[in-house]
């Protein structure tokens, strides 16, 4: 077999490479893990998640990460705070490019997830900080008491604007269709809200504001072509997501939105190159999900390198 710095090197922190790594410490692999920022990836910005078995009454995301965390550590995993430029995996060592040099490896498992989507209207960046935020874990308290804007229709957008009813007197959610996306539990709670007003069939056409931060936003009812003001202080945009795939290897196969491909084993089309987790293609992104495709991504690994 042939020398490299690690048996497995797995990119991204989050529930699927922690996952990952608790398998591949448990496997007695030399392996490290490597997260740009903190660990936890989108879960650390998820209020509240009821449903990841176990956990009757639900727990917080940073709670879960932290478990996580703890978990693989103490099986040996080595975590470091680094970000990966890019990959080199045309051969059978493996070559990581890091800001201060290149480490190698014999696998790879791409664990680097997803982050929102921008909706490109203006005001967005202008105002990103300054009253549009991504994340209402972090950014809501500060609208204790103020009426607020989000954007979307989806599982996020819905369970998000619940948890900001928590802080705030309302939430108006805009949506482009006339009927949610959200799961239907998210959905009847949302109803049953009466912080929530709804308006439907309509997308968010501009943020405006001062130096001081936003103060209203446009909004055009697309049914009807109808424009309309409505004053706001914060505006929250939840349509989607996109996959951290950026610095990966032409070679590795992609699906049209940037989604990384897999077979069942969670190879991608590059020999020793694993996926697992929201960057994957998938007709689902969930926490269980990620762990679920990470365990097999895992010891997928664990065969390749046993076999090389
Ligand atoms: P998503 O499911 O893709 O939903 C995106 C929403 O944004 C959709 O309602 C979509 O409208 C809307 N949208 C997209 N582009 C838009 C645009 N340009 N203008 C206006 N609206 C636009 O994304 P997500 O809610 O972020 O969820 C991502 C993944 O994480 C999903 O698989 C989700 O199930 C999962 N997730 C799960 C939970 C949970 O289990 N509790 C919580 C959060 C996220 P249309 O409906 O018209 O397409």
């Amino acid at each position: 077999m042939q020398k490299a710095d690690y048996d497995l090197v797995i990119i991204g922190g989050g529930p699927a490479g922690l996952t990952a790594g608790l398998y591949a410490a448990r496997a007695r692999l030399n392996v490290i893990l490597l997260e740009k920022s903190v660990p936890g990836g989108q879960i650390i910005v998820t209020d509240w998640i009821e449903n990841y078995p176990g956990f009757p009454e639900g727990i917080s995301g940073i709670d879960l990460t932290n478990r996580m965390n703890e978990q693989a550590k103490r099986f040996g995993l080595k975590i470091e705070t680094e970000e990966v430029l890019s990959l080199d995996c045309s051969g059978s060592i493996k070559k990581i490019k890091l800001e201060d040099g290149t480490i190698s490896a014999l696998a790879v498992i791409i664990a680097t997830g997803a982050s929102p989507r921008r909706l490109g209207v203006p005001g967005e960046d202008e105002f990103f900080g300054k009253g549009v935020s991504f994340c209402a874990t972090c950014d809501g308290p500060f609208f204790s008491g103020s009426v607020v804007a989000a954007v979307g229709g989806g599982d996020t957008a819905v369970q998000e604007s619940i948890f900001l009813t928590k802080f705030v007197k309302k939430v108006f959610l805009i949506h482009r269709r006339d009927e949610l996306r959200a799961a239907k539990i998210l959905q009847e709670r949302a109803f049953a809200n009466d912080k929530i007003e709804i308006l439907w069939d309509s997308v968010l056409t501009g943020i405006n504001g001062s130096k001081t931060g936003v103060a209203d936003i446009t909004v055009k009812n697309v049914k009807t072509e109808e424009n309309r003001k409505f004053a706001v202080e914060g505006c929250f945009i939840w349509v989607g997501i996109k996959p951290e795939s950026g610095f990966l290897d032409d070679d590795i196969k992609l699906d049209e939105h940037g989604f990384i491909l897999v077979n069942e084993r969670m190879e991608t089309s590059m020999p020793g190159v694993f996926a697992a987790g929201d960057g994957r293609s998938t007709p689902l992104r969930q926490v269980v999900t990620a762990t679920g495709d990470a365990a097999i991504a895992a010891v997928a690994a664990e065969h390749y390198i046993e076999n090389l």
